[in-house]
C-alpha cells in the first residue's frame, strides 16, 4: 500500500494556521491528499479523523482505494456542516481559489465560523516532492522523451504543426500516460508566441520547430521544450539558439538549496542581456511542476522563495522576436541535498534535421 505522508504534513502546517479543521475542495489538492481522482469530492481534515465526501458514482471505488485513511461518505457541504458543527469548529481552513458560488454557499451554511485561507499551506507542502512523487515525475518525463525521440523522423518539409502535435500526444498516450497539457508546436514565425496555438501551417526549410509538451503519469506532470531546425538556420537564429542554450545551462548550474528563486532567473536574464536578447525573454525562467503543470515557487524575478531539497522547477529560457522567429529550451530540475539533478536527458544542442 502506498504510504502518503502528506496528510500528516498538512495537519502540521494547518496547526500553525490555527484552524480547527480544513475543508479541501480544489481538485489538485484533494488528489494530492488522497491519491484518488474524482470530479466531485470534498475532504474535511479534522484532528480526530479525515473525511472524504463524494457521490454515488465514486463511492464504492473510493472506499476501496482510500478507505483505510479516510472515512468515505456520501454527501457534500450539507453533510460536512453537520460534522463541523458537531465538533464545534470555530475556525475553518478553506482554499482561496474556489468559485464565488461555492464561497457564498459556505458563508451561508457555516454561519459564525471564521474562514482562514489555506492556499499557502498547500503550496508549501506541495512544493517539496516526496521520493514517490519524484519517481512518478521521472516516469512521466521518460515517456515525454520517448515522444521526443520518436517524433524527430516525422519532422519534414510540408508537415503541419497539428500533425506533429497529434503524433507527440499519441505517443505519450500509447505509452500509458495522460497529457499534462495541450502540446505547443510552433513553426517559423509562430515560434515568437510563447504559447502559440497549433495550426495547419506547413513546415519549410531553414525554420525552427518549437515543441513544448509533457506527459502525466499517475497524476504527476512532466514538462519539456525542445527547439529543432529543419535544415541549416541563418546566423541570427544560430546565435540566438546558442545564447538561450548557454543561459539554460548557466541557470541550471546555479541551482542549489538555499538560493533564492529570483536569483536563478537573474542568471539567465543577465546572460541573455549580454547578447541584447533579454528584452525578447518575455516570461519567467521557470515554474514548479507536480500535480499541476504550474505550481509554486517559480524562477521569476518576483519570487524570493528559497530553494529546498525536493523541489522540481523548470528552467526554460526563450527568446521571441515578433513576426520573425522564437525558440525555447526547457528542462526540469530537481533540487538535491547539495545541488541539482536535471531530470530531462534529451539532447539540447541544436538538432538540425
Ligand atoms: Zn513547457
Ligand atoms: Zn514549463
Amino acid at each position: 500500500m502506498v504510504k502518503y505522508q502528506s496528510m500528516n504534513g498538512i495537519k502540521d502546517i494547518l496547526k500553525e494556521y490555527g484552524v480547527d479543521a480544513a475543508l479541501v475542495i480544489t481538485a489538485s489538492n484533494t488528489f494530492y491528499l488522497s491519491g484518488y481522482e474524482s470530479t466531485n469530492c470534498r475532504i474535511l481534515i479534522t484532528d480526530e479523523k479525515d473525511y472524504f465526501f463524494t457521490d454515488m458514482r465514486y463511492l464504492e471505488e473510493a472506499k476501496n482505494a482510500i478507505g483505510d485513511r479516510f472515512e468515505v461518505l456520501l454527501g457534500g457541504v450539507e453533510e460536512i456542516k453537520d460534522i463541523v458543527s458537531g465538533i464545534g469548529v470555530k475556525t475553518l481552513g478553506v482554499e482561496e481559489n474556489i468559485s464565488y458560488g461555492e464561497y457564498k454557499s459556505l458563508e451561508d451554511l457555516f454561519k459564525g465560523v471564521k474562514f482562514v485561507a489555506t492556499d499557502k499551506a498547500f503550496g508549501a507542502l506541495r512544493a517539496v516532492k516526496s521520493e514517490r512523487e519524484i519517481n512518478l515525475i521521472k516516469t512521466a518525463q521518460s515517456v515525454t522523451e520517448t515522444a521526443f525521440n520518436e517524433i524527430l523522423p516525422f519532422i519534414k518539409e510540408g508537415v503541419s504543426e497539428i500533425e506533429i502535435a497529434a503524433r507527440l500526444e499519441y505517443i505519450m498516450l500509447k505509452n500509458g500516460c495522460e497529457l499534462a497539457f495541450d502540446s505547443i508546436v510552433a513553426f517559423g514565425e509562430n515560434g515568437s508566441k510563447p504559447h502559440a496555438h497549433r495550426s495547419d501551417r506547413k513546415l519549410c526549410r531553414g525554420e525552427f520547430v518549437t515543441m513544448d509538451f509533457g506527459a502525466k503519469y499517475k497524476g504527476y506532470c512532466s514538462d519539456m521544450t525542445r527547439t529543432v531546425a529543419l535544415g541549416a538556420v541563418d546566423e541570427r537564429k544560430a546565435r540566438a539558439y546558442n545564447a538561450v542554450l548557454e543561459a539554460n545551462k548557466l541557470a541550471e548550474k546555479a541551482i542549489r538549496p538555499g538560493k533564492k528563486c529570483c536569483d536563478i532567473d537573474g542568471v539567465a536574464r543577465k546572460y541573455l542581456a549580454g547578447f541584447g536578447l533579454d528584452k525578447f525573454f518575455s516570461h519567467s525562467l521557470g515554474h514548479s511542476v507536480g500535480v499541476d503543470i504550474h505550481e509554486m515557487p517559480a524562477f521569476s524575478p518576483k519570487c524570493d522563495a528559497v530553494l529546498e531539497k525536493g523541489m522540481i522547477i523548470t528552467v526554460e529560457p526563450g527568446v521571441y522576436l515578433e513576426g520573425d522567429f522564437g525558440l525555447r529550451i526547457e528542462d526540469m530540475a530537481l533540487v538535491t541535498e547539495s545541488g541539482v539533478e536535471i531530470l530531462t536527458h534529451a539532447d539540447k544542442n541544436l538538432i538540425v534535421l
